[in-house]
Parts: C-alpha cells; sequence; structure tokens
C-alpha cells in the first residue's frame, strides 16, 4: 500500500492521509514542536491527545548535545522514553548546526562546530545526523541539509544546494543501511529531502526536479520563512510545489502563522511546523477566531469569558481570561501552560477544519473567510487609532 494516499485535491490544495508504523497522519496536519522532546510550557504528551495533536516534531541537534541519543536509544528510542505512540518527525540538525553553532567550517563531509552548551567539538554530516534519528527511532528522518543564508548570492546558493544534494543521497544509503541492522529502533524509519535554492526559481525548480528522482517518502521546502517577505516566500511556493511529486507529502518547513498555512495549503502543502503558538502563548499571547490577543492587557481584569467562546481547549473548558491573566501576571507557570494549550489546539483545529473544507470542495471560501475574521481585532484597533 503506497505511503501516501491522495484522497482529494480542491484546486491545488491536497487532502491526504499518511500511513506509518506509528499510525496514520491526517493532512493538511501542523506538527507539534517539542524542541527537546517536550513542549515547551509544560505540555505532557497526555495534553497532546487532549489538543488534537498528530505528530511530535524533536530536534535532533538539542537531543545529540543534552542527554543524547545514544542514552536514548538504549532505552528504547524516543516513543518510549517521552511515552508518546503517534508518529514523531525529527529535524536533521542542519537548521540548528547553521544557525545556533559557533563557529562552524563546512566540508564536503559535513559540517566541523561547537556545541551551543558547553563549547564542545561536534562534526556531524549526512551520515552522522542520519544515525543520531536512527538511534532516535523517530517516525520520520529529515534529510542533513545547508539552509543558505536569507541573503547570499546566487554562486553561493548554486553550490551549497548541489552539495546538499549529495549530501542528500549519504542520507538515502546510510538510512537504507541503518533500517537493515538487527537492533535498529524503528527499521521502517521515513526519509524526507529537503528542496533549498532561497528566492532563485531556476535553483529550486532544478533541485525539486533532482531530488524526487530519488523516489523518497517525502519533500519538504527548507530554507524560508528566514528573512524573505511573504510574498517571495508564496512565490517560492507557487514556481517549487509543482516539480515535487503529487503522489507524496509535502513539507514547509518552520511555517508560520495561521495565514501563511492557509496560503501554503492553497499551494499543496501537506505538512506544517513552527513555534508560533507555542512562543506566543509564553508571552501571553492567544489565537481567536477574530485574532490575536494579549491577555497582559489591563481590559481583560475583569473578563470572565473564556479566551474563545466554544473553544474545546483544556484552558476554555474551565478558567476566565480573568484568570490566566491574573496567572500570566503572578509568573505562575499554569497561566503559560493554558495559552500554549489553548493555541495549540486553536492551530490543530484550523488543520482539521481546512481538512473539512477540501472534503467538501469548499477550501478557497473556508481561506477567505478565517483569514478576513481573523484581521477583526486588527481592524478594531487601526479604526480607534485612526
Ligand atoms: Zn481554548
Amino acid at each position: 500500500m503506497a505511503k501516501y494516499e491522495l484522497l482529494k485535491q480542491d484546486g491545488r490544495a491536497k487532502r491526504g492521509v499518511f500511513h506509518t508504523v506509528h499510525g496514520d497522519i491526517q493532512t493538511p496536519v501542523f506538527m507539534n514542536v517539542g524542541t527537546v522532546a517536550a513542549i515547551k510550557g509544560a505540555v505532557s504528551t497526555t495534553d497532546l491527545k487532549d489538543i488534537k495533536c498528530q505528530v511530535e516534531l524533536s530536534n535532533t541537534y538539542h537531543l545529540h548535545v543534552r542527554t543524547g541519543d545514544k542514552l536514548i536509544k538504549e532505552v528504547g528510542g524516543l516513543h518510549k522514553f517521552m511515552v508518546w505512540d503517534r508518529p514523531i518527525l525529527t529535524d536533521s540538525g542542519g537548521f540548528q548546526v547553521f544557525s545556533l553553532a559557533k563557529l562552524r567550517k563546512i566540508h564536503e563531509e559535513g559540517v566541523y562546530f561547537n556545541s551551543h552548551i558547553d563549547g564542545h567539538k561536534i562534526f556531524m554530516g549526512p551520515e552522522e545526523s542520519m544515525q543520531i534519528q536512527s538511534n532516535l527511532g523517530s517516525t520520520i528522518a529529515m534529510a542533513f541539509d545547508e539552509c543558505p543564508p536569507a541573503l547570499a548570492d546566487r554562486r553561493y546558493v548554486a553550490n551549497s544546494v548541489a552539495r546538499t544534494t549529495r549530501w542528500l543521497e549519504r542520507c538515502k544509503n546510510k538510512m537504507t543501511e541503518l533500517n537493515s541492522l538487527e537492533d535498529t529502533v524503528n527499521k521502517d524509519q521515513l526519509l524526507f529531502g529537503i528542496n533549498q535554492g532561497a528566492i532563485f526559481d531556476d535553483i529550486r525548480i532544478d533541485h525539486a526536479k533532482r531530488i524526487s528522482e530519488l523516489d523518497l517518502d517525502g519533500y519538504a521546502v527548507g530554507g524560508l520563512a528566514v528573512g524573505e517577505s511573504h510574498e517571495q516566500m508564496y512565490h517560492v511556493l507557487d514556481v517549487t510545489v509543482p516539480h515535487l511529486p503529487l503522489e507524496k507529502p509535502t513539507y514547509l518547513m518552520g511555517v508560520g502563522t495561521p495565514a501563511n498555512i492557509l496560503e501554503g495549503v492553497e499551494r499543496g502543502v501537506d505538512f506544517f511546523d513552527c513555534v508560533y503558538p507555542s512562543r506566543n502563548g509564553r508571552h501571553g499571547h492567544v489565537y481567536t477566531n477574530q485574532g490575536k490577543i494579549n491577555l497582559f492587557n489591563k481590559k481583560y481584569e475583569k473578563d470572565m469569558r473564556p479566551i474563545e467562546e466554544g473553544c474545546g481547549c483544556p484552558a476554555c473548558r474551565t478558567y476566565s481570561r480573568a484568570y490566566i491573566r491574573h496567572l500570566l501576571k503572578a509568573k505562575e507557570m499554569l497561566g503559560m501552560r493554558l495559552c500554549v494549550l489553548h493555541n495549540l489546539y486553536f492551530y490543530n483545529t484550523m488543520m482539521e477544519e481546512i481538512r473539512d473544507a477540501i472534503d467538501d470542495g469548499r477550501f478557497k471560501s473556508y481561506k477567505d473567510d478565517k483569514i478576513y475574521n481573523m484581521g477583526q481585532i486588527n481592524r478594531e484597533k487601526e479604526k480607534n487609532n485612526g
């Protein structure tokens, strides 16, 4: 059976189901980001089921430098360690190596860098990244790639992308080898390749065609949301996604706002991940269908309504804006936790609505209404200021 089944298309928006050894993923899907195998904000894996999370995302680099993937393999892999039986996607570590690590040197074999925690020297190349992800035993592993700086020139990007392609071939070979070993945690581990090319259309397209030939389990569009405009990001998707296989899932890495996600779905993206809902939640910024509100605002001091009327999340089922505001002001961990739970529930519920809309062939009108409604609070603010 095909791992990815394309159930329906509505324009270019795709509705699918991805079958994995850890269960089915209904797409489009938002993956909830648990950097060090936990969602920041004291969110447990029991909570994740309560807020409709389908896929948890963990960061390879962070788990490698702290606690260590070898230890996690010894205790039975990441699923057993964090007590989560649904799919997990691990990133390759590449993005963190290029964004967090100090004093990095890129060579054909991989990258030499110093740990951002204690400065000790680490080497990571395609084989090392695959080995770490295999030790973690995630459902989906990401290929090791270079995410070139947003303002890199054409020559730099072309060289970098060519190397990323060579690295991808090495990742594929290494994973085949690892999946065949006796003591491998997840012998059915899947591999997604990553398209790069910054904002150069022809490099993006050539690379998409090239990696599509490798017949991987899925394809990501990487190197976006790193400083380019939203219009440039949508343009890259417009030109690139049509050159990735329709019968495989497409993943837009690290994106984004609810509007970014809706625009991505419209352009054929299946998988998303972003730290916005959890990061915003930790700062008391919560999403509603009328837009984002800041619970620190004095006007919520006596507001006994839930964050959003009718929301089924653990925060809204029980607590008021006034109480959550009080907790946030008092720096009680519960305040942050309730906001993160609400925000992730909001994103996961939006994805459910998106899937229903595609099923019914009304994605375009759903998207337009959602974006218009979520702009209401900003429009009111502008009116009052004007
Ligand atoms: Zn809620």
